[in-house]
């Protein structure tokens, strides 16, 4: 790894990074907890940037949202008690099951939305929640949904800029959420992992999200099988049309961990557990 890189850089501000970034382009790459680039670092890189060092390890709430900056640790998260207050601690629980502790305390959100391919476990949490990235460009922030942010497979919007923070909006004191993952072994990636969060509204479910990882090339909602649920009661019958839809519909990648079948039929079971909980 080291033989290829010509520079490391540690730029004391935002404003410094994104100006580093867009001067190297492709051949420059920021670096937060190093944990996933270091292992696995492209060859036309040639310049690292670290992000560590520009204050964005923050967890604020701010009015009716949660502001997380992007190299905010996986450890300081599924500590916080301000993320364990989103829907159960959806993504709390995305931020420390199955890693290894000295991961754990290393690797940073935004390198695991930005970097973490469809395996990454704070996606599935992010999308269920709704949650919003800010990515600092040269020309400026942008602000985009986080269902808009995973564009195939290890590609993101994020492009040439510099994630800054994520927004969660406060969902409603009635939301209730979960956060199961299935691995080979309790630290190895995800087999499949997935969130749900909802609203039951007079004995029916309102705002349904059901999001997956490892189940395709990106971190996906299926919005489909959220229709089902709609206005319906959380019973086992419904509960069943929904896993239905969901190994009808998921399209899972193959590795040497699990067969596409394994994995449809697994992404079925979490469903299936994970309504089961909700509803009890
Ligand atoms: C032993 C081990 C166990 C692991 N277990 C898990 C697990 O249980 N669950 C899981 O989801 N992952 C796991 N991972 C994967 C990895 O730790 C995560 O993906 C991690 O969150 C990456 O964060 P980082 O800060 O280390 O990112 P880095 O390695 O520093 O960067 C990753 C990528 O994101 C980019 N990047 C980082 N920060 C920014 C930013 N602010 N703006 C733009 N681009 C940025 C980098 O350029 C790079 O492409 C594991 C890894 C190891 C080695």
């Amino acid at each position: 790894m080291i033989r290829q890189l010509e520079e490391f850089l540690y730029p004391q501000s935002l404003a410094e990074a994104v100006q580093k970034k867009h001067e190297y382009g492709e051949a420059a790459a920021p670096i937060a907890g190093g944990t996933e680039i270091v292992p696995n670092l492209p060859p036309e890189i040639r310049c690292l940037i670290d992000v560590t060092r520009l204050g964005l390890d923050y967890i604020e709430e701010d009015g009716e949202r949660l502001r997380i900056g992007a190299t905010t640790t996986m450890h300081q998260l599924a500590v916080s008690p301000a993320v364990a207050k989103l829907a159960n601690g959806v993504l709390s629980s995305s931020c420390c099951q199955g890693w290894p502790t000295e991961v754990r305390n290393t690797a940073t959100l935004g390198g695991n939305v930005v970097g973490g391919g469809p395996f990454a476990d704070s996606p599935p949490a992010l999308l269920a929640l709704d949650a919003e990235v800010v990515i600092a460009r040269h020309d400026g922030e942008e602000k985009l949904p986080i269902l808009d942010f995973f564009l195939d497979y290890r590609r993101t919007a994020v492009g040439q800029g510099i994630l800054k923070e994520i927004h969660i909006p406060r969902p409603s004191s009635q939301a209730r959420g979960i956060f199961l993952k299935l691995g080979r072994t309790q630290v190895d990636q995800a087999l499949v992992n997935l969130a749900v969060t909802l609203e039951m509204d007079r004995g029916v479910c309102g705002r349904v999200r059901i999001a997956f990882g490892a189940i395709g090339r990106t971190p996906q909602r299926i919005l489909e099988a959220e229709r089902v649920l709609l206005e319906k009661p959380l019973q086992p019958d419904v509960i069943e049309d929904v896993v239905s839809v969901v190994t009808e519909l998921v399209d899972p990648v193959i590795d040497l961990r699990a067969s596409a079948d394994y994995r449809r039929e697994l992404a079925g079971v979490l469903t299936r557990r994970a309504l089961l909980q909700l509803a009890s």
